[in-house]
């Protein structure tokens, strides 16, 4: 078996079913000199999967800092490949700083692509894949999660999210509340004997969820606004009413255009004509 180049090699793993790991991606984790994973237990499960024995060293969020300047120095003479427990390393899993620390100290950088929950969970959805927002996992408090839909809500693209069975209807009536209700798929197991992906809106699925929480693990992706049935007229004339009580007109405006994927210099014009009566 030929030595590979010394360097880093970013290796992506199944998502669940085994027999996505692609054959390069196998051929690397063979050939490497040390591998680089979240869990040891978990990678030598793979390994043993295609009858393969490699050293391997921890890399996590919990010692990625104190380790990476001697993983670094190593990547000078030996072939070093970086896995995760599932899917594609740096995807809401740690590397960013390992590959930006091995490109600055001169070493070549390498990756072997393959699964990645995310990109799985837009095949699955039926939503608009042309521009797409990955936020990873929101926060789990309830203040910090409706801070960061709001940021978002604006943004002209299908949203994708990661989230654990138990936060999931929460997560999901938040986003309804954020971004007005719109469309949706909560997808899960993907891959795995019981993939599904369930569709509807955010609301009808916070509410099938509620009492319900799902196991397995889940991605949510939720269509840009516009993409639901439009709001009734006499809704967004009622948040707008609401907000003016709260808000000036300005900023009324511009909440409920972001809730609902309405037009801003539309609602600002009925916002200062109702503030007019
Ligand atoms: N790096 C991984 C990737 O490429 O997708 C993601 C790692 S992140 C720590 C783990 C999260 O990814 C899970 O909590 C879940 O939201 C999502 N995920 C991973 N595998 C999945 C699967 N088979 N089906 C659905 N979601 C999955």
């Amino acid at each position: 078996m030929n030595a590979l180049a010394p360097g880093l090699y970013i290796v992506a793993t199944p998502i669940g079913n085994l027999g996505d790991l692609g054959t390069r991606a196998a051929d690397i984790l063979a050939r490497a000199d040390l591998l680089a994973v979240e869990d040891s237990r978990v990678t030598a499960g793979l390994l043993r999967h295609i009858g393969i024995k490699r050293p391997m060293t921890p890399y996590h969020d919990h010692n990625a800092d104190a380790v990476r300047p001697g993983l670094v120095a190593r990547l000078a003479t030996a072939a070093v490949a970086l896995v995760s427990d599932a899917g594609t390393p740096l995807i809401s899993d740690p590397g960013y700083k390992l590959v930006r620390d091995a490109r600055a100290a001169g070493h070549a950088v390498v990756t072997i692509p393959g699964p990645c929950a995310a990109v799985a969970a837009l095949t699955l959805a039926g939503l608009p894949t042309d521009r797409f927002l990955f936020l990873g996992f929101l926060p789990p408090k309830a203040q910090a999660r409706a801070a960061a839909i709001a940021e978002v809500a604006g943004v002209r693209a299908t949203l994708v999210l990661y989230e654990s069975g138990p936060r999931l209807a929460a997560c999901l009536a938040a986003l309804a509340d954020g971004l007005g209700d719109r469309d949706a798929a909560v997808t899960r197991e993907i891959t795995k004997r019981f993939e599904e992906a369930v569709t509807g809106t955010l609301s009808t699925l916070a509410a099938r969820y509620a009492d319900a929480p799902p196991k397995g693990e889940i991605v949510i992706v939720v269509a840009p606004p516009g993409e639901a049935a439009p709001a009734a007229a006499d809704e967004v004339e009622a948040a707008l009413a609401e907000a003016l009580t709260r808000l000036p007109a300005a900023k009324a405006a511009g909440e409920v255009a972001r809730r609902f994927g309405a037009d801003r210099k539309a609602l600002y014009a009925r916002a200062l004509a109702l503030k007019a009566r």
